[in-house]
This record gives C-alpha cells, sequence and structure tokens, in this order.
C-alpha cells in the first residue's frame, strides 16, 4: 500500500504529492487527467512569484515537480468508489483495479456549470468565461454580460462592475436569487443593467471572439440580442464528488466536508482543493490546502498504528 494515495492531479493534488514525498514516504497519485482544470485555460496571471504562465505550461511544470520525487503517477483513470478495508483505505478504479492507502487524499476538483447553448464551447476562453477572479481583467472598459442570478452570478457582476465598461446580468427566472444585501448593491450601481425572465439561446461570435447573445424573453416570447466582448457563465461550480456520495460527509452543495487540517469525516481521509467545502476556487488556494493536507495525513500517520 501507498503511505500516502491521492485522487486527482490538479494543483491540489500535485502540491500534497510533493509535501508528502518529501517526508520519505511511498506516494502516489491517480488521476483522470492530470493538470486537471488548468489545463482547459490559457493565461493565468494570478499565482504569486509567475506573473503571467499558460495553463497547459503550468500542467506541465506541476508534473515535473511532482516526477522529481519519484511519486507513482497513474494517470488516465478514474476512481470509482472509496472504502474502508481494516487498516487501509482502498480506492477502486473504473478498470476494475484497487489502490490502497495507509491515508488517502481526495483532491478531485471541480467543474463549472455550462449553459450548453450554440456557441458556448466554440467561444470558451474567446470571450466566455467562468472565472471572475481569473478572467475579469482581460475585459476593462468593454461590455460583458453575466448569466445566472444567484450569489456567484450577481457577486460576479458587482465584481466585474468595478473593471468593465458595462455589465447585463441575465437570469432565467422571474427574480434574482441572490441574498438581498448583494441585490441592494448591484442596484446601486449605474453600469449594471439586470434581465430577468430571459433564456440565454446563443452566445455569437465573428469566428475569433465572442460578439454578443441572444435571449429569449421567456415573458413575450421575443428573441433579443444584445452586443458584448464577453460572457461569464454563473451557473454553478460542480465538485467531481458524486463517487463519494455516502461514503462521507458532503455539503448540500456535494463539497467535501473538511476540519481545519483537511481531516474528512472518515479516518485516514483527507481532501483539498476545489473539490472541498473551503471558499474561493483558485489555484493557489487549492496549493495551498494540498500542501495542508499532506500534512495533515503524515500527522495521522505518525500517531497511528497504521504506519
Ligand atoms: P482540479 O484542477 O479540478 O483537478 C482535479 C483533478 O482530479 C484532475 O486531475 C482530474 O482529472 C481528477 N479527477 C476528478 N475526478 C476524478 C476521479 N473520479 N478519479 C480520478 N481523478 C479524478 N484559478 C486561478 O487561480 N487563476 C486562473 O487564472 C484560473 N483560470 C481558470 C480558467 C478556467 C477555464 C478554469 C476552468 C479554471 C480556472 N481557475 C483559475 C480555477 C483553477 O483552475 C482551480 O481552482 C484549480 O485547478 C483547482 O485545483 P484542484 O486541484 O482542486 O482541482
Amino acid at each position: 500500500p501507498y503511505d500516502v494515495l491521492i485522487v486527482g492531479g490538479g494543483p491540489a493534488g500535485a502540491a500534497a504529492a510533493v509535501y508528502a514525498a518529501r517526508k520519505g514516504i511511498r506516494t502516489g497519485v491517480v488521476a483522470e487527467r492530470f493538470g486537471g482544470q488548468v489545463l482547459d485555460t490559457m493565461a493565468i496571471e494570478n499565482y504569486i512569484s509567475i506573473p503571467e504562465t499558460e495553463g497547459p505550461k503550468f500542467a506541465a511544470a506541476l508534473e515535473q515537480h511532482v516526477k522529481e520525487y519519484g511519486v507513482d503517477i497513474v494517470n488516465l483513470q478514474s476512481a470509482e468508489s472509496l472504502r474502508a478495508n481494516g487498516r487501509y483505505t482502498e480506492v477502486v478504479l473504473s478498470s476494475g483495479g484497487v489502490l490502497r492507502g495507509k491515508s488517502v487524499i481526495l483532491s478531485t476538483g471541480a467543474r463549472w456549470r455550462e449553459v450548453n447553448v450554440p456557441g458556448e464551447q466554440q467561444y470558451r476562453n474567446k470571450g466566455v468565461a467562468y472565472c471572475p477572479h481569473c478572467d475579469g481583467p482581460l475585459f476593462k472598459g468593454k461590455d460583458v454580460a453575466v448569466i445566472g442570478g444567484g450569489n456567484s452570478g450577481v457577486e460576479a457582476a458587482i465584481d466585474l462592475a468595478g473593471l468593465v465598461k458595462h455589465v447585463t446580468l441575465i437570469e432565467f427566472a422571474d427574480a434574482l436569487r441572490a441574498d438581498a444585501v448583494l441585490q441592494r448593491k448591484l442596484l446601486s450601481l449605474e453600469n449594471v443593467t439586470i434581465i430577468t425572465s430571459a433564456q440565454t439561446t446563443e452566445i455569437h461570435g465573428d469566428g475569433s471572439k465572442v460578439t454578443g447573445l441572444s435571449y429569449k424573453d421567456r415573458k413575450s416570447d421575443a428573441l433579443l440580442r444584445l452586443d458584448l466582448d464577453g460572457v461569464f457563465v454563473q451557473i454553478g461550480l460542480v465538485p467531481n464528488t458524486e463517487w463519494l456520495k455516502g461514503t462521507l460527509a458532503l455539503s448540500r452543495h456535494g463539497e467535501i466536508e473538511i476540519d481545519a487540517k483537511g481531516q474528512t469525516s472518515m479516518a485516514g481521509v483527507f481532501a483539498a482543493g476545489d473539490c472541498t467545502t473551503v471558499p474561493y476556487k483558485q489555484i493557489i488556494i487549492s496549493a495551498g490546502d494540498g500542501a495542508k493536507a499532506a500534512l495533515g495525513a503524515f500527522d495521522y500517520l505518525i500517531r497511528s498504528s497504521v504506519s
């Protein structure tokens, strides 16, 4: 068995692997796609000490750093279930294989919920964005829309209103669903327009970047169009934890509940990054929490009888 078995190879899993391996203990990482979400972005400008890099370059550097420590990387394998078996925790892969760890760190990340309209995939990273903290500054002085009137959509619209020329917030229901205090703040901003009962039907572009969006007014059925430079989709971040339901404590949003050391509700099982209840899903936060979970797992190993 591994001393520390990590499930997920994004920034959280990679940081956990480096921290565990530096303790001289047997460390393995199993990942569907080593690198994680950063593989899907081009510009990363908020990882401290690296003013600017590209996602695939950042992911390759994660892998190289982990490999320097002789960590076993089992890539392109998906974990299907987790179970306690005596002194060990077992991770069952969809290939049928079983990996065992004296401790396990879950770092399976999350994915943005998509609107699933024509143009969304074509213009992803070309005007279609999901993270205001990451991509907001790219739209300075431009016109953008935010799709989604829940807390994250309204927060994004308030955040972007301070950076861009104009924000149109588009909500499917007939009222915003965000907290009243956020709605009051939003309504006080001069460069924000709110459109409710609006179903986005298409994101338009000129072949290389976003130029607008069409929506159906659900009250009149009229099809309307907005001219835009960017569209932020804010209809939810879904943790990759479906496979853990019923095994350990998840929040009502499906996030893995952890304590200050990354410990989950299951003995010897830790978690870090976007798949957990920790707020603000960012690379630097996931990496920091990955390090923390590895130190938590090491602490567990030296105090328990499994080592
Ligand atoms: P992830 O990066 O999601 O990694 C999860 C890992 O788990 C992957 O290896 C995945 O394959 C694996 N996995 C999932 N399920 C399973 C399973 N069942 N079995 C095995 N493996 C599994 N953040 C910033 O700080 N700055 C930015 O500029 C920025 N830009 C972004 C742009 C885009 C387009 C996106 C999508 C995100 C961006 N983010 C940015 C957010 C950032 O990428 C995430 O916060 C970060 O990657 C989370 O790291 P993580 O390790 O927790 O999870």
